[in-house]
C-alpha cells in the first residue's frame, strides 16, 4: 500500500474537455486539464500541486536549456473493459527515469512521490481517458533544472511533472527504414540508455536526411563499426529470424524498452526462443535474402509495434515478406492490447490500476 502523500489541488472551473475532438485525436496535440509539478529546493522535494494544464515562466538562465539536463518518460493508461482505467507497467518507467536522473546527476524521486502524483492526476482526469478500442491515455512524466545559473555545473533545483494526452489508435503503416552507416545515435558509455532530452534532439538531422531520401526512420547502428543494429528511431528494434525471436542486446547505448521487455516475456510466454545478443546488419540482410527473415519490427509505447515493410542497405532497398494472421507480429500485438484493456489475463501483473 502507499502512503498518500498530501498533494495541492487548484481544479480547473474551465474545463476543455468538450472542445476536444476525441474521433480525430492527433499525438502529442491535446493536453488534458490538469498537470502536476513538485519542485526539488535544499536538497529536497517540496510540497506537490495539481494545477490547471498552463504555462510557465522559466528564467532566460535556465540551466537546462543551456546544457540540458533534462528527461523524461513516456507511458499510457487504459480504459478497462470494465469502465476503469489501468496504468501499464508504471514502474518500469519510475525505475527508468530515475536511471536516467542519476546518469544526468539529477535527483531521483520515490516510488511514492511518482504513483500518488500520477494517481491523483489521472483520478482528476479520468473524463480524458478515451475509450475508442486502440485509444490511450499517453502520459508524459519529465524532470528539468530549474536554476537561473548559466555555470556549468549540475543544477541545484529541479522540477518534476507530469502531463497527460488523449492518444487515438496508432495507425501502424508499414515503415521504410535504413541502416545508418554515418551517424550514431549514441556510443557505449554515453547517455543512450537514458531518457535525457538531448538524445532526441540530436538524432533529429540524420532522421531528416533519411526522410528526405523517402525513408520514415533509421536503423541506429553501433557507434564504432555501423555493423550492429542498435534500435529503429526511437523504438527497440526485433527481428524474426529463422522462428526465433532475436534483437540486440542492452547495453549502456540502447534504451531499456517498456515494450520490448513485454513482448519478450509474451514471446517466451508463447514458447518461441528469444536470442538477446549482438545482431549484425549483415546477419540480417542475409537472413532476408536466404528467405529466414520473416519478420522486423519497432517496438515501443507510441506505435506498440510498427511493422519494416522495406530496409535500406548500401545504397539498396530491400522488401520484406508481407506477414499473414498468425505473424508474431501481430499474434504480440493482440495479446498486449488485451491485457491492457484488461479482456486478458494479466498473468504478470503489468497493469495498476487507478
Ligand atoms: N528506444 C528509444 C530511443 C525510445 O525513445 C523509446 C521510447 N521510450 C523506446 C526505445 C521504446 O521504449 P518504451 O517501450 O519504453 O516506450
Amino acid at each position: 500500500m502507499i502512503d498518500i502523500l498530501p498533494i495541492r489541488t487548484q481544479p480547473t472551473t474551465a474545463s476543455r474537455l468538450a472542445s476536444v475532438d476525441f474521433d480525430h485525436l492527433e499525438f502529442g496535440k491535446a493536453f488534458s486539464d490538469h498537470m502536476f509539478a513538485v519542485d526539488f529546493v535544499n536538497g529536497e522535494w517540496q510540497e506537490a500541486q495539481i494545477v490547471p494544464y498552463g504555462d510557465m515562466a522559466v528564467s532566460p538562465a535556465n540551466s537546462a536549456l543551456h546544457y540540458g539536463q533534462a528527461i523524461f518518460e513516456g507511458m499510457k493508461a487504459y480504459h478497462q473493459h470494465d469502465g476503469g482505467v489501468a496504468l501499464f507497467r508504471p514502474l518500469d518507467n519510475w525505475a527508468r527515469l530515475n536511471s536516467s536522473a542519476e546518469r544526468m546527476c539529477m535527483p531521483t524521486i520515490s516510488e511514492e512521490l511518482f504513483m500518488n502524483g500520477l494517481r491523483e492526476l489521472l483520478k482528476l482526469d479520468a473524463a480524458w481517458v478515451p475509450s475508442a478500442p486502440g485509444s490511450s491515455l499517453y502520459i508524459r512524466p519529465f524532470m528539468f533544472a530549474t536554476d537561473g545559473f548559466i555555470g556549468v555545473r549540475p543544477s541545484e533545483t529541479y522540477r518534476f511533472m507530469i502531463f497527460t494526452c488523449p492518444v487515438g489508435l496508432y495507425f501502424n503503416k508499414p515503415l521504410r527504414v535504413r541502416f545508418e552507416q554515418k551517424y550514431v545515435r549514441s556510443a557505449e558509455g554515453g547517455a543512450g540508455y537514458a531518457k535525457n532530452a538531448g538524445n532526441y534532439g540530436a538524432a533529429m538531422y540524420p532522421t531528416k536526411l533519411a526522410q528526405n531520401e523517402g525513408y520514415n526512420q533509421l536503423i541506429w547502428t553501433d557507434a564504432s563499426q555501423h555493423q550492429y543494429v542498435e534500435e529503429s528511431g526511437t523504438m527497440n528494434a526485433i527481428f524474426v529470424m529463422d522462428g526465433k525471436v532475436v534483437t540486440p542486446a542492452l547495453s549502456t547505448s540502447i534504451l531499456d524498452g517498456v515494450t520490448r521487455r513485454s513482448v519478450l516475456q509474451l514471446a517466451r510466454d508463447m514458447g518461441l526462443t528469444v536470442e538477446e545478443r549482438k545482431v549484425g546488419s549483415r546477419e540480417v540482410m542475409d537472413a532476408l535474402a536466404a528467405g529466414k527473415l520473416e519478420e522486423a519490427f519497432g517496438v515501443g509505447t507510441a506505435a506498440t509495434i510498427a511493422p519494416i515493410a522495406t530496409i535500406g542497405y548500401e545504397g539498396h532497398d530491400y522488401d520484406l515478406p508481407v506477414t499473414g494472421a498468425q505473424a508474431f507480429s501481430k499474434r504480440v500485438t493482440a495479446a498486449l492490447d488485451a491485457i491492457r484493456t484488461g479482456e486478458g489475463a494479466d498473468v504478470h501483473n503489468w497493469m495498476v490500476r487507478i
